[in-house]
């Protein structure tokens, strides 16, 4: 099934998060998707976004539980009604994160439940294939691979169909796992991406904070009217 991912990263509000849900819960009634819409808003909010779609979180801790103060374990994510986790997203990355403690956290969350999206992806410069089968070393326990070069991630620039092509074929033959595209997907570009081959899903940043814009691109993956 194609997975279309909202990722809110460090963004929205109370009000927000509950339009949202509406919103969504409302196009589902008008014209139930036949892909599968996961949205990842701040862990706050997860609580407030019951709906016939799904949820994720944006990161978890590798311990089941302890003292941690502010983490989030993987079984708190899936008692708040989460079947979803993105881990190893480059901007955690960027903090510190290795591939190590990755996947850890993703072995924690499949054993809380928690279907697990791992992020990789080369940064500007980079040679993607030495870059990515290093991380691909670190997948052991992702449901599903992430392919987001880090230089097309809120930068409005995106690889062309073909390397996308080729980048998402080296993955699934190192890994076997389906995987999803994300860097700068927009309105524009999500229906031509979704039916590049080897692309199983979506996963949006900054253009999912606006919902009537996301729905615009689940119907256009979809293509309804
Ligand atoms: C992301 O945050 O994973 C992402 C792909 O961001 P954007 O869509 O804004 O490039």
């Amino acid at each position: 099934m194609f997975t279309i991912i909202a990722n809110w990263k460090m963004n929205g509000s109370f009000e927000m998060a509950v339009d949202y849900a509406d919103a969504l819960a409302e196009f589902y009634e008008a014209n139930p998707p036949s892909s599968k819409v996961v949205i990842c808003p701040p862990a706050p909010y997860l609580v407030l976004m019951d709906g016939p779609f799904a949820i994720g979180g944006q990161n978890c801790h590798s311990a089941e539980k302890g003292a941690f103060t502010g983490e989030v374990a993987a079984p708190l994510l899936a008692d708040c009604g989460c079947e979803y986790v993105l881990l190893g997203h480059s901007e955690r990355r960027a903090a510190g994160e290795t591939d190590q403690e990755i996947d850890q956290k993703a072995k924690a969350a499949q054993l809380a439940g928690l279907k697990t999206i791992v992020c990789v992806g080369e940064k500007e410069g980079e040679d993607f294939a030495r870059v990515v089968e290093r991380q691909l070393e670190f997948v052991d326990y992702a449901d599903f691979v992430a392919y987001e070069p880090v230089w097309a991630i809120g930068t409005g620039k995106t690889p062309t169909a073909d390397e996308i092509e080729q980048r998402h074929n080296f993955i699934i033959d190192k890994t076997s796992k389906p995987v999803i595209y994300g860097g700068s997907v927009n309105s524009e570009n999500a229906e031509d991406i979704s039916k590049i081959a080897g692309v199983s899903g979506l996963l949006v940043g900054g253009a999912s904070l606006d919902v009537e814009n996301f729905i615009e691109m689940i119907k256009s993956v979809e293509n309804m009217q």
